[in-house]
């Protein structure tokens, strides 16, 4: 195996954008709609095509993502492009049908603890509620994406059980999501503990494909992508500029930054549809409406070939 594309076929990478949701999920300050819309517009006019644009949580719990169907509505929709929102429960399955979503996610966590602090149920509770918005999404033909929260580590409980992991994307699959996104809610993810998940899946569930949704908590996220790479995974989701936290998670900081993962992917020789000058762009505007520096690094440092006049590098020694 080898982080690098194992042929021409084997190029394409899908990049999920989730800084819209993961990322100002978290924001206390309210993020006014059209701001987010156009967020997405501009993602979208530098090539991204697949978004978690939104979550469909109640807006009492979430008050930042109540505007999810305003948000939806206001977004250039364009073939070829996949807008997914996140849903809990049939109410929200139901409002993200009424929003054209093109796919809903459903996420549960692998940790019984966390799922109580995050969805306030036990996670047989949680998977019930999925069998439910699971039949609304079928009867609207569309389609499913399970994404399993704190697959790679819990904060309250430590190791997450392997076993929850495989309940869980069972039940996925049996109630038709093919799609399996595997959540490292708190950046406890390493190399090994994402080799060992992923394995396991695989061999119990060979149909399922599986995306990786990192964190940075501890400095890892793209040393766990490259590892994602020589798994085979072809799709991952990280944040314009490093957006992102957990607001139910203590310490959890941002996703892996969108810009920074394009970098690394188009520099090993896999294809993004995405145009790496045009995204630095995108996140620098995104820098400058959240009034802060963002973690993105590839936005201050530009690409490794970008070459520097004598002048500047003669100050830059030392
Ligand atoms: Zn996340």
């Amino acid at each position: 195996m080898s982080y690098l594309p194992a042929s021409d076929s084997d190029r394409l990478v899908l990049v999920t954008e989730v800084g819209t949701r993961d990322g100002f999920q978290s924001e206390p300050e309210f993020i006014p709609t059209e701001t987010k819309a156009q967020v997405i517009n501009a993602l979208i006019g530098a090539g991204v095509r697949s978004f978690e644009a939104t979550s469909f949580v109640s807006p009492r719990a979430v008050p930042q993502l109540a505007d999810a169907a305003q948000v939806m509505a206001l977004i250039e929709r364009r073939p070829g492009v996949r807008l997914t929102g996140l849903v809990p429960n049939a109410r929200g399955a139901e409002r993200a049908a009424a929003a054209k979503v093109d796919m809903m996610a459903s996420f549960v966590s692998a940790s019984e603890t966390h799922c109580r602090a995050n969805l306030n149920k036990s996670l047989d509770a949680a998977l019930a509620d999925f069998s439910e918005l699971a039949a609304i999404a079928r009867r609207f033909g569309i389609p499913l994406r399970g994404a399993v929260a704190t697959a790679f580590g819990c904060p309250f409980e430590g190791e997450v059980s392997i076993d929850n992991v495989l309940k869980l994307v069972g039940a996925y699959l049996e109630g038709g999501a093919r799609h399996i996104s595997l959540g490292d809610t708190t950046g406890m993810a390493t190399p090994p503990v994402v080799t060992r998940t992923v394995e396991a899946i695989r061999s119990r569930f060979p149909e399922a494909i599986i995306a990786l949704h990192f964190h940075n908590t501890r400095g890892i996220g793209l040393a766990n992508v490259m590892n994602g790479l020589d798994l085979g995974v072809r799709e991952f989701e990280s944040s314009i500029g490093g957006l992102g936290g957990c607001p139910f998670a203590p310490g959890a900081t941002g996703n892996i930054c969108t810009e920074d993962l394009v970098y690394l992917l188009h520099e090993c020789g896999y294809q993004t549809g995405i145009d790496l000058d045009a995204l630095a762009d995108v996140a620098r505007q995104v820098q400058t409406v959240m009034g802060r520096a963002l973690p993105g690094q590839f936005m201050r440092a530009g690409p490794r070939l970008k070459l520097s006049s004598l002048e500047s590098v003669r100050r830059a020694v030392g």
